[in-house]
């Protein structure tokens, strides 16, 4: 609206200390159903981005394949929040110079494996958010968060749920193994560090293979991000706002997305 964003905290919302790890009572699949439910009708799934062009009204106007077959939309403003790789097939067109910066973006395979265990298998209780091991150490998993340990109503009276990740930059192997051998790689290590040795099979609650999980910050980050910067001034009224960009944790990405919503309202106003 004309009075911009208000980024209001809601004075229900418990108060955390820095660092301290949140989540939310149905797990984190409850702020994008808020957010769908406040858009109402104005959320539109399935609709999949095929192409943008640029038009002399300094609109844009957007293609779009949907169940109902091809929709165009013409915008003065976009956000474009796809994953690099696939912005970067978006504006070849429009900007060849930051579609060839996305490209370098890289996104390693990485699983995410939830287990759950009889406590009586774990060595002993598990108090803390969980454990993360070094590379070095001989261990292929990257780590583990004790899921039932952390939150409420994770797991039953009597059982520990621990969701590891395994995989990432410097074990592109990962992305070879099925799903079985993954939870054995993981159950494996787990005995190794947190459980008995004679703990026996978990129940397997997930096992979700992420073949581009999260983005690299590798070395030269900057300049590319300055690159695409630089870009953007020749797309006026167009911006990305993903987590390639300024941070990968969910509080960036929400952070970043009133960011970007208070520059596209105040474009709005100017333009007007
Ligand atoms: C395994 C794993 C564990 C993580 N753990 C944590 C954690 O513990 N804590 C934390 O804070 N963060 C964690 N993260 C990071 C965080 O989850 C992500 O950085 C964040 O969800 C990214 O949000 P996004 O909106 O930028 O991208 P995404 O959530 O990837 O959204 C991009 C969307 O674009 C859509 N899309 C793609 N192409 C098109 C197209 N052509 N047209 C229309 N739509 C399209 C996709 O379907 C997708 O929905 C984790 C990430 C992974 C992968």
């Amino acid at each position: 609206g004309k009075g911009g964003l208000k980024n209001v905290a809601d004075p229900n919302v418990p108060k955390t200390k820095p660092g301290e790890l949140g989540s939310f009572k149905g797990g984190l699949k409850a702020l994008p159903e808020a957010i769908a439910a406040n858009l109402g009708d104005r959320l539109k799934l399935n609709w999949h981005l095929t192409r943008l062009d640029r038009t002399e009204r300094e609109t844009y106007i957007a293609v779009f394949s949907t169940p109902d077959g091809q929709q165009e939309v013409e915008a003065r403003t976009v956000v474009l929040t796809t994953p690099a790789y696939i912005t970067a097939e978006l504006l070849q067109p429009l900007q060849p110079e930051i579609s060839s910066v996305l490209q370098t973006f890289t996104y390693p395979t990485v699983a995410c494996v939830v287990l759950a265990y009889p406590v009586s298998d774990v060595k002993q209780k598990l108090v803390g958010f969980g454990n993360l091991i070094p590379r070095g150490q001989g261990i292929r998993t990257l780590g583990t968060i004790w899921t039932s340990s952390l939150f409420a109503d994770r797991a039953p009276a009597g059982w520990q749920t621990l969701s590891s990740y395994i995989g990432g930059a410097t074990d592109s192997g990962i992305a070879n193994l099925d799903a079985e051998q993954i939870v054995q790689e993981v159950h494996r290590d787990l005995s190794r560090i947190l459980l008995k040795p004679e703990a026996a099979q978990p129940k397997v609650l997930a096992v979700n293979v992420w073949k581009r999980a999260i983005p690299q910050y590798n070395l030269g980050y900057f300049d590319r991000l300055q690159q695409i910067e630089n870009g953007l001034k020749s797309l006026p009224g167009l911006y990305l706002c993903s987590n390639y960009f300024g941070g990968v944790a969910l509080g960036d990405c929400v952070r970043r997305g009133f960011e970007r919503a208070q520059e596209v309202s105040e474009y709005l106003q100017q333009s007007d």
